[in-house]
């Protein structure tokens, strides 16, 4: 059995998915997610012009060979676009080796480590009475772990807080409560560190006294702090008990985590828009964090994330996968699979889809009582319908960025 052809599929339901499909010589077929949000195009681009060429005639089941071929011998390593096509190729062989040998994936990895994957939601609202209603929605829908998103008084418009398009001058609205809009330019938002950190542990305070200490709760600082600000917040929020604190600080600067760590025992995430394990190697080598956010999107596939996970566990290091709707069902299943897989799991952000998505990508995943499942079809557990994919063209869509009240342009 060889590989007879790969394409590229790129689809628009209720957001962009870029989706490569392997075909083997025997007819049977693999699905990887090569989703970059508001980049899409670009790992497209990378794909079809540069990766589809040299996988016909390949061994499907040399998954490791497959991976370093494409890493090393294109001399130009890491970055997202390359990592996000990388992982999509790791992520088809995979599913093309379950299919052969009949075995979900998490089988092939080592099989269930636990019955399923502790998940956690995103609540958000401007003022606290919305907040609260978010989060008892998302206990009804049976989330046991929920992120904590809050608007900040004197900004109109922020990061994780769920909006209309009239509350940012008529962009287009959010799709899947995602921060990505469709349009042909990216929207702005306002942004006040000092106000946010007066305001924040107000809010963990009022959620506290709310809901209990028991209920695991998160939030995203989303790389807008300066070490010393990170390490104000993560002390003045211990009282209340965070399960983490994420991107607290743009985490290229590897260092600044020595200094937060030298100020709070709130557990720290950290890297989502990271790519390989060299981004997470002195933080994990040092301990600076507590979960790997990684996702198998854009750190390279299974197989690279894997490796950077069993790196973790020497340090007592747990998961976090990154987990919004950016990553396609395909890639929700990939790691899903490895997460049931690994022992040091520790939590999987999940936002689940939108209902069109779910026509296009059928999928075997389950949600019940708080806990994600992959199934147990052989492979990945997801197909996709080509005949509903080709009704949702690609659309053009940009994450928001934000800039202080001068004007100044601020990190995401
Ligand atoms: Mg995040």
């Amino acid at each position: 059995m060889i590989i007879d052809r790969a394409e590229v599929i790129v689809t628009s339901p209720d957001r962009n998915f870029v989706t490569l499909k392997i075909t083997t010589s025997d007819g049977v077929t693999g699905l990887g997610d090569a989703t970059l949000n508001g980049r899409e195009l670009a790992v497209v681009a990378y794909l079809r012009e540069h990766v589809v060429p040299l996988l016909a005639g390949r061994d499907p089941h040399r998954i490791e060979d497959a991976w370093q071929f494409l890493y090393r011998s294109a001399y130009w390593r890491r970055g997202p676009v390359t990592m996000a096509a990388i992982a999509a190729v790791d992520m088809a062989l995979w599913d093309i080796k379950g299919k052969v040998t009949g075995l979900p994936v998490y089988q092939l990895l080592g099989g269930a480590s636990r019955e399923g994957l502790l998940a956690y939601g995103h609540a958000s609202g401007k003022e606290l009475p919305e907040l609260f209603d978010s989060v008892r929605e998302h206990l009804a829908d049976g989330y046991r772990a929920i992120r904590i998103q809050s608007g900040v008084p004197g900004l109109k418009a922020i990061y994780g807080i769920a909006s209309q398009a009239s509350d940012t001058g008529g962009g287009e609205a959010r799709y899947d409560h995602e921060p990505a809009r469709r349009g042909e330019l990216p929207v702005q938002e306002d942004w006040d560190t000092r106000a946010y950190l007066r305001h924040l542990p107000g809010v963990f305070e009022a959620v506290r006294h709310e809901f209990g200490p028991e209920l695991p709760l998160l939030h995203d600082g989303h790389h807008r702090m300066t070490p010393i600000q990170a390490a104000k917040l993560g002390k003045d929020l211990e009282p209340f008990d965070l399960f983490w604190l994420e991107d607290c600080t743009p985490a290229e600067n590897q260092e600044a985590l020595r200094l937060v760590r030298q100020h709070t025992t709130t557990p720290l995430a950290i890297g989502e828009i990271f790519n390989t394990v060299w981004d997470f190697q002195d933080l994990i080598r040092e301990q600076l964090i507590d979960y790997v956010r990684g996702a198998v999107t854009h750190m390279g596939g299974i197989t690279p994330l894997k490796k950077t996970i069993d790196y973790a566990a020497q340090y007592q290091i747990k998961s976090g996968f990154h987990g919004p709707t950016d990553i396609s069902p395909v890639g929700m299943a990939a790691q899903a699979h490895l997460g049931l897989a690994i022992h040091n799991f520790g939590i999987q952000e999940y936002m689940p889809h939108g209902e069109k998505t779910n026509q296009v990508f059928e999928q075997s995943f389950t949600w019940q009582d708080g806990l994600l499942h992959p199934g147990d079809q052989p492979g990945l557990g997801v197909t996709l319908d080509t005949d509903e994919a080709g009704r949702y063209p690609y659309e053009r869509a940009y994450l928001p960025y934000n800039r202080l009240a001068d004007g100044t342009m601020h990190d995401w």
